[in-house]
């Protein structure tokens, strides 16, 4: 009995997205279980909206097309990919998700899937996790909602397969790794630590499962580890504290509004705000949608009485009006949390798909103007992927000249710069710093009771360089590491450790969604495209016209009967074939 490992996406040359690990349960040369821990999609900034990519699972996925179905060219390419499959193994289907947090790019490509109609087995993850997917995918009119399953315990896939979730530091709330434990019947173990995003830092909301004690007993052959932050030395390990200490300062030392923006699912970060907002007696705006729809979920599981009285209108937040904050509250007591720390949609054009800093730095946030006396606190540290740097850049210098330049970027002297203004470690990254990678590693290393048992590290989340930098850590250490690129397989079993000859080209499954009319249903249009591995070495995606040109076209828009067909489909409940 062995643990074959499958990295779809996530280790992506030169992108960040797209985190998606294919584990199969080998039984007497068959699979007998498959699962995934997370299905994300891919950061993707080229102006071409809502276009988005993540790694192709459709050939994993159960359907029962009927007779008309056949003609369906969707369900022929589904069935292809299925037929081929079963050439090779008798087991096809996917029997359950993974999921470790709400972050895009470990969730999006499974809400992609969903909207265009797909169905999906169970979806195990934390109860915060769920809350926050499951009215997501209702927001989003998704036609059938899988299962969703929240756990705190070990779920038993089988007899001897056994994954057990444990808690960990992140910047979204609820946020898991996993032990997957696979034992034969003669006993012997094989166990993989799947981390997640994660940092050492304490939580201002989640709780946290002690290290040392969850590792105690866990038999460790493989540990994944999140790379994200390990090659910039530059990145501070600060503490969610420490950052909130930092706005509280701001806050205390300016007279008059605060204007700042937070990823929307990370509500570690935004809990920084308004803990200072707490302590220094000022009013919290949540203007965002999603950060509304995330605090509202999480209110409802009570993990936010603390900010009752500080967020406005807490009891709905969700309804809660600008219009009446800005008249009810003194200038110098507000506080307002926009979406558009990356600035979201710069580059369009309409304003149904822009970010609200990015709708106040052009002028046209319908709800209220910068003040030349407002401070301006942009936490988002600066990313160096192209097309979302040079906006956010842009945003910033034109927030900049509203208010006299009044704005303090995140991070210090070597950050990327957003423009000539002052800079305070306000943020704390979601991810290991190099120390605390180390430190991850020691603690594994310390808890073994076999101290001769093989450990492997595979570096995960990130480009080429970090992983590299992962890799280092490992050569530091004595241990040894194993870099996975997308679809690099390895096998496990009693400790030995088999990585695959055959390494094809990563490739993925595109789904752009047409706009929506208003009246009737939403199109999809999907394709399969690949990256490129260059001449000099260097990797990257396919530009959207090649994408365009070389693409497989599944579903034709144009043809609406087709896409009503289709979307009917997709709300019939099926048997599992
Ligand atoms: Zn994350």
């Amino acid at each position: 009995m062995a643990i074959k490992l499958s990295f779809l996406g996530g280790n992506n040359y030169s992108r960040i997205g797209a985190n998606t690990h294919l584990y199969e349960e080998i039984r007497n040369g068959q699979v007998n279980n498959r699962f995934l821990i997370d299905f994300g999609a891919l950061f993707f900034n080229d102006g071409s909206k809502d276009l988005k990519i993540m790694p192709d699972i459709i050939k994993y996925l159960d359907y029962c097309p009927t007779k008309k179905e056949r003609g369906n060219p969707l369900f022929k390419y589904f069935r292809k990919e299925k037929e081929k499959l079963a050439l090779l193994e008798k087991h096809t289907s996917l029997d359950a998700i993974f999921l470790t947090h709400i972050h895009e790019d470990h969730i999006g490509g499974l809400v992609q899937l969903l909207k265009a109609g797909f169905l999906l087995p169970p979806i195990f993850a934390s109860k915060e996790t769920l809350a926050v997917l499951g009215r997501l995918l209702i927001e989003q009119n998704v036609p059938e909602l899988p299962e969703l399953i929240p756990i705190n315990g070990q779920v038993h896939l089988n007899k001897g397969l056994i994954i057990t979730p444990f808690q960990v530091s992140h910047t979204a709330v609820g946020s898991f790794g996993y032990h997957i434990l696979n034992k034969d019947a003669d006993g012997n173990e094989t166990g993989i630590l799947e981390m997640g995003d994660y940092n050492f830092s304490d939580t201002l909301l989640s709780e946290k499962t002690p290290l040392p004690d969850f590792l105690k007993d866990k038999v460790v052959f493989a540990v994944l580890l999140d790379s994200t932050s390990t090659s910039n030395e530059t990145i501070s390990p600060l503490s969610f504290q420490t950052a909130t200490q930092n706005y509280a300062s701001c806050m205390k030392n300016h007279d008059g509004r605060i204007i700042s923006a937070t990823i929307s699912r990370s509500l570690e970060n935004m809990a920084s705000i308004l803990t200072a907002a707490k302590e220094t007696g000022r009013k919290v705006f949540i203007d965002g949608f999603m950060q509304r729809l995330v605090y509202d979920e999480l209110q409802k599981q009570n993990k936010l009485d603390l900010f009752a009285g500080t967020v406005f209108n807490h009891d709905e937040v969700s309804k809660a009006d600008i219009k009446t904050f800005l008249s009810a509250t003194p200038f110098n007591k507000q506080v307002i949390i926009l979406s558009g720390a990356f600035a979201e949609g710069f580059i369009h054009k309409g304003n149904t798909h822009q970010a609200g800093l990015v709708r106040l730095a052009n002028g046209s946030h319908t709800g209220f103007k910068v003040s030349p006396s407002d401070l301006i606190l942009l936490g988002q540290r600066a990313i160096p992927v192209e097309g979302i740097l040079e906006d956010m850049q842009k945003m910033a210098q034109k927030l900049g000249a509203l208010n006299n330049n009044k704005v303090i970027q995140n991070e210090t002297a070597s950050a990327f710069s957003l423009g000539n203004f002052k800079m305070m470690p306000l943020q704390r990254t979601g991810h290991a710093t190099k120390e605390e990678t180390k430190e991850l590693v020691n603690l594994i290393l310390k808890a073994r009771t076999n101290k001769e048992e093989p450990l492997t590290l595979l570096p995960v989340h990130g480009d080429e360089k970090q992983l590299e930098a992962t890799k280092n850590i490992g050569k530091e250490l004595g241990v040894q590491t194993v870099i996975l690129m997308n679809n690099e397989s390895v096998t496990l079993e009693n400790g030995s450790f088999i990585k695959a000859p055959d390494t094809p080209a990563p490739y993925y499954l595109c789904i752009q969604e047409e706009e929506n009319t208003g009246k009737t249903n939403t199109f999809f249009k999907l394709f399969l495209s690949e990256f490129k591995k260059e001449e000099n070495g260097k990797i990257s995606f396919i530009p959207k016209e090649m994408l365009l040109n070389k693409s497989l076209e599944i579903i034709e828009n144009k043809e609406k009967n087709k896409l009503i067909h289709f979307q009917r489909l997709a709300l019939q409940k099926r048997e599992r074939c």
